[in-house]
């Protein structure tokens, strides 16, 4: 076995190559060439969506996948019990948007049924008020709901459909049904809504969500992302500590991609999702599965393992573990954003599934 030192700018210690001989291992939990162990699943189940948020899609003339090439319930709890057996203990349904693919809480049931510690769904909330209950007994344990704006006009402007009281009430159904804690997803655009960052702080300690602020990535499908526009997660700390300190509450080596802190009043908690200017691949945990039933090991690499195809031509479970731990054996250290020759990767986040 061969060791050696590779330098990347991630949280966490310094990852060492494991194996650089290439050998895969056959049994035992979903591992890569550094040691990373995959046990976190994100389950895209559709590249369409109710809204055009204006840092992931155009507002007009967004191309999605044909029908016939969207997986199945059946093919997406195929691909999730193999990945439960390989040692994955979350799940999180996600898009596009999810709440637009119809019957989404039987799949909500066939997954929790599959008996993982966690499933979860991210949504921009449009859709869910009238489900969340159903949604919680079908086994949903949790929601994120995206909103990138407390003002209503500001909140049309930046999704371009869609109402801001709709999320809101989503937000309040979904503690209702018991989908606790409520997150808050919050797209950061530099200029369009960075002076909201003290009142997101002063919503999450009113209403006890937890807020995470998240860096604008190079995964817009109009290919219009640019640095400037970014606000980065070390600069919403400082300003909200300037108001109220905050006090980190991360343990080390703890995978979750959001560096989470506590007030100091211990009255509520936000976090920082800092994917551009602070990488955590050092701890990244996460496998995707695109609608389209690609595997992919990284938001921000090309790699894809069809699993669709193993699906449709007949593959058993067997060959859907060896591709699942080709896919996470075949990662790279790191994203590379932050590096000279970084390419955007062809899909766009809604196509992957974020
Ligand atoms: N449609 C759902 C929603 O909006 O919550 C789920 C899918 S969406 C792709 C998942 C998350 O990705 C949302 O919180 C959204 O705000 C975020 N997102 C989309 N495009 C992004 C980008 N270019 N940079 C950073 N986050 C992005
Ligand atoms: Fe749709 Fe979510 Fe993308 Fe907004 S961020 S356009 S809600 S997929």
């Amino acid at each position: 076995m061969t060791t050696a030192r590779v330098a990347i700018v991630s949280r966490g210690a310094p990852l060492t190559v494991r194996d650089a001989a290439g050998e895969m291992p056959t049994d035992g939990p979903l591992v890569d060439r550094y040691g990373r162990v995959h046990d976190d699943l994100r389950l895209s189940v559709t590249d369409r969506c109710n809204l055009r948020c204006i840092y992931c899609m155009p507002n007009e003339g967004m191309t999605f996948l044909p029908r016939a090439q969207i997986l199945s319930f059946e093919e997406i709890v195929r691909v999730a019990a193999v990945a439960r057996d390989l040692g994955v203990r979350s799940v999180r349904l996600t898009g596009g948007e999810p709440l637009v693919r119809r019957g989404l809480r039987d799949l909500v049931e066939r997954i929790a049924e599959l008996g993982f510690d966690d499933v979860a769904l991210t949504t921009n909330g449009i859709l869910l008020a009238p489900i969340a209950k159903d949604l919680a007994a079908a086994g949903l344990r949790r929601v994120n709901v995206s909103c990138d704006s407390l003002r209503p006009e500001r909140f049309e402007a930046i999704r371009r459909r869609g109402e801001l009281e709709v999320v809101l009430s989503a937000m309040a159904a979904a503690e209702a049904a018991g989908l606790t804690p409520v997150k808050v997803n919050v797209v950061l655009l530099r200029g369009r809504n960075d002076d909201e960052i003290l009142d997101f702080a002063a919503f999450a300690r009113d209403t006890g969500r937890v807020v995470r602020f998240i860096e604008y990535m190079p995964l817009d499908a109009q290919g219009e992302w640019d640095r400037d526009q970014l606000v980065s997660g070390r600069e919403v700390v400082e300003r909200i500590e300037q108001v109220w300190p905050l006090v980190p509450v991360q343990q080390p080596g703890d995978p979750a991609p959001a560096d989470r802190y506590r007030f100091a009043d211990e009255i509520g908690e936000i976090g920082v999702i800092s994917t551009v200017t602070e990488p955590f691949c050092g701890t990244c945990n996460r496998l995707r599965l695109t609608s389209d039933g690609a595997i992919r090991n990284c938001l921000f690499s090309d790699a894809e393992h069809s699993v669709r195809e193993v699906l449709r031509s007949g593959g058993d479970d067997e060959d859907v573990a060896m591709l699942l731990r080709r896919a996470v054996w075949g990662k790279l250290p790191g994203h590379g954003i932050n590096e000279p020759g970084f390419l955007r990767p062809r899909r766009s986040m809604s196509m992957i599934g974020g």
